[in-house]
C-alpha cells in the first residue's frame, strides 16, 4: 500500500434529512483522528437541500460537503428547479459530482458535462467527473473507448487539474453488487491516467477513483491496487456503521 493521499467520497444521491448530520458527525469522528486524517481526505456529497445546513454547522476540518450536480449555467438564469454551481458553492459545497451514470441515463450528454465542469470549475468547486461503460460496452470490448470518448469530450487542455478527481463507475456495477476484479479496475485506471495525461498535455494526473457497489468485503479486494487513488461510495455512505467500516477495512 503506498502512502499516496486516499479519497473517501459518499454519494447520498435522493436520500437524507437535516436530522441525518449526526450521521456525518459520527464520520467526522473517526475522521478526526490524526493518523487517519494526514492521509485521507472525506467527501459527503449530499442533496442540495441540505448543504447549507450541514456546511454552517459542521465545523470539520475532516469531513467536507459535496453536491451531486448543477446546471451548466454558471451563475443565474431562468432555468425552472435548477441550481448552478455558484448557488452550491455559497451554500457551502466544496466538491461536486458531475458526469454521473444516473445523470447520464436521463439524457445529460458529454457536451453539457463539459459545459457543468466549466462552470463548476469556474465557482471553484472542486469537480469528481465520473466516467464508465456499460455492461455492453465491456462486452463489446469497448470499455476503451468508450472511457476515452467520456474525457476527450469533456475535459479541456486548459482545466485546472488542481481541482479535478476522476472517478472511474463501471455502470454495471453501480447499485448492483457487482464488481470488476482488481486487474480490471487497474488496467482500465491506467487507462485514464494515460489518456488523461495526453489530453491536458502534463505529467500528472488527477487523482483517479474507483466507483461501484464498493462495501467492507469488497474494499479489502483493492487494497494493494497502488492505481486507486480512492472510492466513490453511494449506498454504503448512507449508513456511517458501513462508510466507516469501508475506510478501517481498506487499511487493515
Ligand atoms: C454511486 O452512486 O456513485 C455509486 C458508486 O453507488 P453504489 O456504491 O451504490 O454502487
Amino acid at each position: 500500500m503506498t502512502n499516496k493521499l486516499k479519497y473517501f467520497i459518499g454519494n447520498w444521491k435522493m436520500f437524507g434529512n437535516i436530522a441525518d448530520l449526526k450521521k456525518i458527525y459520527q464520520i467526522h469522528r473517526f475522521c478526526s483522528l490524526k493518523k487517519f486524517k494526514i492521509k485521507n481526505r472525506v467527501v459527503m456529497c449530499v442533496p442540495n437541500s441540505l448543504i447549507y445546513s450541514f456546511a454552517n454547522k459542521l465545523k470539520s476540518k475532516s469531513v467536507s460537503i459535496g453536491a451531486q450536480n448543477c446546471h451548466y449555467k454558471e451563475d443565474y438564469g431562468p432555468f425552472t428547479g435548477a441550481v448552478s454551481s455558484s448557488m452550491l458553492k455559497k451554500a457551502g459545497a466544496k466538491y461536486i459530482i458531475l458526469g454521473h451514470s444516473e445523470n447520464r441515463a436521463e439524457g445529460e450528454t458529454n457536451k453539457i458535462i463539459l459545459k457543468k465542469i466549466e462552470a463548476a470549475l469556474k465557482n471553484n468547486l472542486k469537480v469528481i467527473f465520473c466516467i464508465g461503460e456499460t455492461f455492453k460496452d465491456k462486452l463489446n470490448g469497448k470499455t476503451f473507448s468508450i472511457l476515452k470518448k467520456q474525457l476527450k469530450s469533456s475535459i479541456k487542455k486548459n482545466f485546472n487539474i488542481k481541482n479535478i478527481i476522476i472517478a472511474y463507475e463501471p455502470v454495471w456495477s453501480i447499485g448492483t453488487g457487482r464488481t470488476p476484479g482488481s486487474l480490471e479496475v487497474e488496467k482500465n485506471l491506467k487507462f485514464i491516467k494515460k489518456e488523461f495525461k495526453k489530453i491536458v498535455n502534463k505529467k500528472n494526473t488527477p487523482p483517479v477513483l474507483y466507483g461501484g457497489s464498493v462495501n467492507s468485503k469488497n474494499v479489502r479486494n483493492f487494497s494493494s491496487n497502488s492505481e486507486i487513488d480512492g472510492f466513490l461510495i453511494g449506498g454504503a455512505s448512507q449508513s456511517p456503521k458501513k462508510f466507516i467500516a469501508i475506510m478501517k477495512n481498506y487499511y487493515k
